[in-house]
């Protein structure tokens, strides 16, 4: 027999994102209720190399402000989440630095360098000599570096792990193995979502279901353009300390984790739900490692995975109300920065669910419908 359940919130997807808002909402004593297909955290979240770059602190681009907002708010969260939780998401704050292998390599840094500059980030410009000083371990032919001290690292699964167990805390209830199919609607209000088994009732309902929200969109009747970019890793395990910081170059990182271990990201394919850790995803990432940083040869290789991120062609992430419904709310399309996005999504959308004023406008963030 089909059972009923209910919450003042219901949010379905447990990533990080529907973890952030179920533990921004459950700190403000709001009944939630997260259903998850499968296990909480196992889809991008679990996959994320985990990088916390920077927003730049002096643009007035809505996307600038978010990502400032967010990285500001990742320090007091981590220690929140360790007291609440017990569960550390190691934040890492390395540093990262950007180097330049090309013969134009000078001009391209002393570019990024200006630029960032300009827009009210910390950052430092490195001569080769000081590069290799710093991490002797990179390709000897590069031609500058720039370094922003402020980047850092978390462990994505930790991160999502502490969300979930403080929200419990909290009072949360999540559901796992409650995949979301079907919606009833009456007059622009939802009055119930769908899993196979149950009908679950709530006030207001929350789609933060990833690379996934195209189709759970399709399910309750709303278009929404999302769609999933599939991202290869390489686990490495080189010497504790062989490498201090994150290390980025021509769209692809290196960063070190505290225990020796070293990821190695990310490809950038469009090939729908597939999940396989492939041949050409693993070499493209192994030549380039060892092109930016012979001194890791060495290093033994460990695993690889794969995971999707929820991608869209134009802005993201979407934030907000649908236009057409009355309580039907979306997080979802944080493409290749939901880690670093994940405390400020959670608390806007906090904000707006509670009726309180939002500490930046989610107008930009609005999502669109396809035919828009
Ligand atoms: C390889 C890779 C590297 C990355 N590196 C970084 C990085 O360094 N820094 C950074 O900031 N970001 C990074 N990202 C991006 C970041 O991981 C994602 O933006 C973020 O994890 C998205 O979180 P999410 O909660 O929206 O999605 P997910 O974690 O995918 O969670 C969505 C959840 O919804 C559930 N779901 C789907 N359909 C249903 C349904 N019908 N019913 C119930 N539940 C459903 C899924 O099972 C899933 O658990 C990376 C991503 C990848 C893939």
């Amino acid at each position: 027999m089909e059972k009923t359940e209910s919450a003042d919130v219901v949010i379905v997807g447990a990533g990080v994102i529907g973890c952030s808002i179920a533990y921004h909402l459950a700190k403000e004593g709001v009944p939630v209720l997260i259903l998850e297909r499968g296990r909480v955290g196992q889809e991008a979240s679990w996959a994320s190399a985990g990088i916390l770059t920077h927003g730049r602190p002096a643009s007035t681009h809505p996307y600038e402000r978010l990502a400032t907002l967010s990285r500001n708010l990742f320090e007091p969260l981590v220690k929140e989440l360790i007291e609440l939780s017990g569960v550390d998401p190691e934040y890492r704050p390395s540093g990262g630095v950007h180097i330049f292998l090309d013969e134009e390599g000078v001009e391209r840094a002393k570019n990024y360098y200006r630029g960032s500059v300009m827009t009210g980030l910390e950052v430092e410009f490195l001569e080769p000599a000081d590069l290799f000083e710093l991490e002797p371990a990179l390709n000897r032919e590069a031609r500058a570096a720039i370094r922003f001290p402020g980047d850092a690292s978390i462990r994505p699964p930790r991160l999502v792990r502490a969300l979930s167990l403080a929200s419990q805390r909290l009072g949360t209830r999540i559901l796992e193995h409650s995949p979301v199919v079907g919606m009833e609607v009456r007059s622009g209000r939802v009055t119930a979502i769908l899993t196979p088994e149950e009908r679950i009732q709530g006030g207001s309902f929350v789609l933060a279901t990833g690379a996934w929200s195209g189709l759970v969109g399709d399910r309750v009747g709303v278009d929404l353009p999302v769609y999933s970019s599939k991202g290869e890793i390489v686990l490495l395990e080189s010497l504790p300390g062989k490498l201090g910081q994150i290390v980025n170059n021509d769209g692809h990182y290196l960063v070190p984790r505290s225990d020796g271990k070293l990821l190695v990201g990310a490809t950038e394919e469009a090939v729908g739900f597939d999940k396989t850790s492939t041949v050409h995803g693993v070499l493209e990432l192994l030549e380039w490692a060892f092109h930016v940083a012979p001194g890791l040869s060495d290093a033994t290789f460990v695993t690889s995975w794969a995971g999707l991120r929820p991608a869209v062609r134009r802005g993201g992430p979407y934030l907000g109300r649908l236009k057409d419904f009355q309580n039907l709310y979306v997080a979802t399309a944080h493409n290749s920065n939901g880690m670093l996005l994940s405390p400020a999504s959670g608390l806007l959308m906090s904000q707006l669910l509670t009726n309180r004023p939002t500490s930046l406008t989610l107008e930009p963030f609005a999502a669109p419908f396809e035919a828009d």
